[in-house]
């Protein structure tokens, strides 16, 4: 499972930003179409459309027989990128950006929570959050899932903690983001474990606070 993972990483850092037949993607209609769409989305979520942008890549749909999910990157810095795939439609687009928006706000919490002392707010807030418990409840999808699968470290992820690091994938990370994904698919009523629910839910009113 983990050189799985290692391999679709590589695979997504690989830039092929020509289609088969030669064509430059970036020059396409169908790219710029996507490119104004992304940008609408990334209005709708009150977010600056200026730090998101399509990567002009074809995504692999298949290695070896698996079919491949990442669809995008979220840095620390608060930009995205979304890969382009031709087959994408415009609601998976959205999806794919709530997804890559919930990491940049759990980025922005955790280097809050990281930034203060042991007894502080947001210390506080995420106590009830153990490693136990959510590892307990595992992910809320198969790509979530694939996370914890991949997890080496020799105890449950901790909240906020360097999860890369650590035990070489991010199940708790990813899987906040799965939630964000869900919630904007499905609606408030999707069913997801209660307790992702909170947490997803506490970290975006923290995100919100810290402006
Ligand atoms: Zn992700």
């Amino acid at each position: 499972m983990k050189a799985f993972e290692l391999l679709r990483r590589r695979f997504v850092a690989a830039p092929p930003a020509k289609a088969e037949g030669g064509e430059d993607l970036a020059q396409s209609a169908d790219f710029a179409r996507k490119q104004r769409a992304l940008a609408a989305l990334a209005l709708a979520f009150g977010y600056d459309p200026d730090k998101v942008s399509l990567r002009p890549q074809l995504a692999a749909c298949n290695y070896l027989g698996q079919s491949f999910r990442a669809e995008g990157e979220a840095s620390p810095d608060g930009r995205i990128e979304i890969y382009y795939d031709p087959a994408m439609s415009d609601a998976r687009l959205g999806c794919c950006l709530a997804h890559e928006l919930q990491h940049v706000r759990y980025f922005a919490v955790r280097e809050a929570f990281r930034a203060e002392p042991e007894d502080g707010p947001l210390h506080r807030r995420f106590a009830a959050f153990s490693a136990d418990r959510l590892a307990a409840q595992r992910g809320v999808s198969d790509y979530s899932n694939e996370h914890w699968d991949a997890w080496t470290g020799e105890k449950p992820p901790q909240l906020f903690s360097d999860e890369l690091n650590v035990g070489g994938s991010e199940p708790i990370n990813e899987t906040i983001a799965e939630v964000a994904k869900a919630l904007y698919n499905w609606g408030l009523d999707v069913r997801i474990d209660p307790l992702w629910k909170e947490l997803q839910r506490a970290i975006d009113e923290e995100y919100e606070r810290l402006g």
